[in-house]
């Protein structure tokens, strides 16, 4: 498998999180994608694509199954 955008041949399957917001709050999805180790492109498989727009789906209707592990903070420039 090669990398479409840099066509380097460093592909390796990472554990990543997508982030996904709700309203203030940012879900994190644990899945594993190939990523390019050269230009950090994502490849999605269709299962992939399937099992986060399924989560995504649940995620809009109830929030079982989510724990708070962190918060998330915006950074404010003080005058
Ligand atoms: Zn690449």
């Amino acid at each position: 498998m090669k990398c479409v955008i840099c066509h380097g041949e460093d592909i390796k399957v990472m554990d990543i999180k997508e982030e996904y917001a709700i309203g203030n709050d940012i879900v994190c999805i644990p899945v594993k994608v190939p990523v390019c180790m050269t230009c950090g492109e994502r490849y999605y498989d269709r299962r992939t694509m399937q099992f986060l727009e399924e989560v995504e789906g649940k995620l809009n209707k109830t929030q079982v199954g989510l724990k708070e592990v962190g918060k998330v903070l915006m950074y404010e420039e003080k005058g």
